[in-house]
C-alpha cells in the first residue's frame, strides 16, 4: 500500500510504535517539564511527539481534520467544510456515525464520543476503526 511506511517527510523523530513514543514522551516531559502528545504520522506508520498540540494543517487526512473540528466546535456543518474535501468528509462522517463517534443528519455532524474523536485525531480514522473492531476480542 503506498504511503504505509515508517519513513516520512515530517522531519520529526520517528518511533516504531505507540509505546516507544509514549516512553520518549515521558522522558521529555520529565526533562523539560512540558506536556508531550504522541500521534501517528499522517503520512506513514511511524509515531511522532509534539509539544504544541495539533494544528488542522498538520492533520493531512480529512477524517482527522473533521475530528479536530468536532472537538473544537462540537458541531460541524459540512457545507462549511473545505469544499475540496467535502465528499470525503461526508464519507468520514458516515464512518464516524457507524462507530458511534458522532450523530450526522442533513449534512450536520455533532460530536458524541469526544474521547473517541480525540483518538481519531491522534491515530487517524481507519486506525481507530481497526482498534474499535479489535476491542471486541479483548486485548486490554
Ligand atoms: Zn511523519
Amino acid at each position: 500500500m503506498p504511503g504505509r511506511r515508517y519513513n516520512c517527510s515530517c522531519g520529526k523523530k520517528r518511533y516504531r510504535d505507540e509505546s516507544s513514543a509514549l516512553a520518549a514522551a515521558d522522558e521529555d516531559a520529565a526533562a523539560y517539564g512540558e506536556s508531550v502528545t504522541v500521534y501517528r504520522c499522517p503520512g506513514g506508520l511511524a509515531w511522532h511527539l509534539t509539544t504544541r498540540g495539533f494544528t488542522p494543517e498538520a492533520l493531512r487526512s480529512t477524517g482527522r481534520r473533521l475530528a479536530y473540528a468536532l472537538l473544537s466546535s462540537n458541531e460541524v456543518d459540512l457545507d462549511g467544510f473545505d469544499p475540496r474535501r467535502r465528499r470525503r468528509a461526508l464519507e468520514c462522517a458516515a464512518q464516524m456515525s457507524g462507530l458511534g463517534l458522532v450523530l450526522a443528519a442533513d449534512g450536520v455532524v455533532r460530536a458524541v464520543d469526544r474521547a473517541g474523536l480525540a483518538r481519531v485525531v491522534q491515530v487517524g480514522l481507519d486506525a481507530y476503526a481497526e482498534e474499535a473492531s479489535g476491542q471486541a476480542t479483548g486485548s486490554a
